[in-house]
């Protein structure tokens, strides 16, 4: 055979070892989640290629995970039916640092450094193969990728800063495809390599693996069997000078070891919601999405008539990009599936608008064609009315945790995801009616704690018909604001547009429950006190004060004008109605830059 080669790691990966050894000690178990979960996406991702070429299944059209153990010698072996690795993966996939889990343990290692640190949490994460240096000295992955006719060998120990590949020349260990991972337990750890410590471990972390997981175990049953007298007792019969010979039968346990199906291979999604707990789809949402908080909200539906499909939403409980930034169009938050079968968690923007991008979920459908491409989905009729639904049931969740008795709930959701409602009422005219409820602001009479528009309109004066609103960069600005002075008398609330994009959205909506957004900074505010009387005096008095403050100032305003509205400024400078606020004028200068 040919000799083994050796690679030598990326240089992140022994530090990413290092720190996961270092900050996981007291949490080694995660590692069986962490490769069961690896065995299970292989599974996915054979299951879908096999969609379209179903001769992938021939050599063994089983998919499962199957797990040994070997406690004499300290052995835990897992092995798939997955897709497997070729030489080239092997060295890619293991010799290098994946992206996704271990990004975001190794923000959430900083995250926790600067927050005091708490292991528990960053349990939680997903960490990945090296996981396994956690309670193995040796790790040997043996693989067989259906792209490849040999199996090959990856061999790697803990502490060590390169690893060998080579092919597989024991027969015994030749598999037809997929991927037979052997740990060899470190002396403290060999307690894993107990058919009921992992059997434990399985059902209290795959639960939500939908490809059986099979445990290696020993089982038994009760027979009952015939047994010869024993001598002594066969003379004491003899007392009794009975000469029939007595037959005895005692109950034995006879033992065997078999494949024993440890986990429900039900989707979560697929079950009847009556029989589920939030736990469960909190914890569902927590492995799937790799996320160490509870979701906000959730909603499992089916929708049956025109289109029929399952789902389950969800409403994060923090904003993964940041509240500040920008919404990234490239989420993976919803896994669509096809008839059960894992699709692909890149057509987030074809079942949801991008302002609901951070919904997460998954999405199931009998529908679809099971090759189904981002070009079919965007000109299915069906996907058009799976969308339509999902928005809805998303606004529904959202809507919910607005009316929940946990005020802290929403102000969570506002904080983590106000601007995207925002963005929604830019780009969703239809869903306005949805949008504007979920809205918060400060506002003149509540400059701590933010109403919604409902709580505005409930504290409307009789007379009043209007929403006011003035759009500037602070509260304390917009306090401060003349423009605010007679409002104030009158006890008329006006509401405090402070985010940069507060006043395009409610642009957009233009009215709440028919009554108009007014700008009070724009020049013809019609409070409903006009004295046209006085102002035909003030006119009189004053008219050519202005015509000289115009002359004077020139083409650097549009008018000067006589003003009701203020009581202590003796002036304002006030918008054109058309014009754009100095809000927004502030606004177009930072975006021309
Ligand atoms: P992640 O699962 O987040 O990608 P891991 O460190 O867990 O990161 O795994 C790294 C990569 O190794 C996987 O993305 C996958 O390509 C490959 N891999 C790991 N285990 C298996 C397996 N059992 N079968 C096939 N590929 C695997
Ligand atoms: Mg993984």
């Amino acid at each position: 055979p040919p000799p083994a080669e050796k690679y030598e790691y990326q240089a992140e990966v022994s530090r990413l070892m290092d720190l996961i050894v270092n900050s996981l000690y007291s949490n080694k178990e995660v590692f069986l989640r962490e490769l069961i979960s690896n065995a299970s996406d292989a599974l996915d991702k054979l299951r879908f290629l096999a969609v379209t070429k179903p001769e992938l299944l021939k050599d063994a059209a089983d998919l499962a995970i199957r797990i040994n153990t070997d406690k004499d010698n300290g052995i835990v072996t897992i092995t798939d039916t997955g897709i497997g690795m070729t030489q080239q993966e092997l060295v890619d996939c293991l010799g290098t640092i994946a992206q996704s889990g271990t990004a975001k343990f190794l923000k959430a290692m900083k995250d926790s450094k600067d927050a005091g640190g708490d292991n528990n949490l960053i349990g939680q994460f997903g960490v990945g193969f090296y996981s396994a240096f956690l309670v193995a000295d040796r790790v040997v992955v043996s693989s067989k990728s259906p792209n490849s006719n040999k199996q090959y060998v990856w061999e790697g120990e803990a502490n060590a800063s390169s690893y060998t590949i080579r092919e597989e020349t024991d027969p015994e260990k030749l598999i037809p495809r997929g991927t037979c991972l052997t740990l060899y337990l470190k002396n403290d750890d060999k307690g894993f390599a107990h058919p009921e410590r992992i059997q434990r471990l399985v059902k209290n972390y795959s639960q939500f693996v939908s490809f059986p997981i099979y445990i290696w175990q020993e089982k038994g049953y009760t027979k009952e069997v015939e047994v010869d007298e024993d001598p002594a007792e066969a003379s004491k019969d003899k007392q009794d000078e009975t000469n029939e010979k007595k037959k005895k039968t005692k109950t034995v346990v006879e033992k065997y070891w078999d494949w024993e199906l440890t986990n429900e291979t039900q989707p979560i999604w697929l079950r009847n919601p009556k029989e589920v707990q939030t736990e469960d789809y909190n914890e569902f949402y927590k492995r799937t999405f790799n996320e160490y908080l509870d979701p906000l909200a959730s909603s499992h539906f089916t929708t049956e008539g025109e289109v029929e499909f399952r789902s389950i939403l969800y409403v994060p409980a923090v904003s993964p990009q940041g509240k500040d930034d920008l919404v990234n169009p490239k989420t993976k938050n919803i896994r669509l599936h096809v008839k059960r079968v894992f699709i692909s968690d890149d057509f987030d923007g074809e079942l949801f608008p991008r302002y609901l991008s951070f919904v997460k979920g998954v999405v199931d459908s009998n529908d679809l064609p099971l090759n189904v491409s981002r070009e079919i989905l965007q000109e299915s009729r069906i996907v058009r009315i799976m969308r339509k639904r999902l928005v809805r049931k998303a606004f529904d969740m959202i809507l919910g945790i607005s009316m929940s008795e946990n005020k802290a709930d929403y102000e969570r959701f506002w904080d983590n995801f106000g601007k995207y409602m925002k963005l929604g009422c830019l780009e969703d005219r239809e869903n306005h009616k949805r949008l504007a409820p979920l809205l918060r602001f400060f506002s003149s009479q509540s400059e701590d704690e933010m109403i919604s528009l409902d709580e505005y309109v409930e504290n409307m004066k009789p007379e009043q018909k209007d929403i006011y609103y003035i759009a500037s960069d602070s509260v304390t600005s917009a306090r401060n604001t003349p423009f605010l002075e007679k409002l104030l008398e009158k006890e008329l609330e006006v509401l405090y547009l402070v985010d940069p994009i507060d006043e395009i959205a409610v642009q957009n909506l233009k009215s709440y429950k028919e009554k108009n957004f007014i700008d009070i900074s724009k020049e013809d505010l019609d409070l409903g006190d006009k004295n046209e009387e006085k102002e035909k005096m003030m006119k009189e008095e004053f008219g050519q004060t202005c015509d000289w403050i115009k002359k004077h100032l020139g083409d650097r305003v549009a008018s000067v004008q006589i003003s009701n509205r203020l009581s202590s400024s003796p002036c304002v400078l006030a918008s054109a109605k058309f014009g754009w606020s100095a809000n927004m004028e502030r606004l177009m200068k930072s975006q021309t830059v």
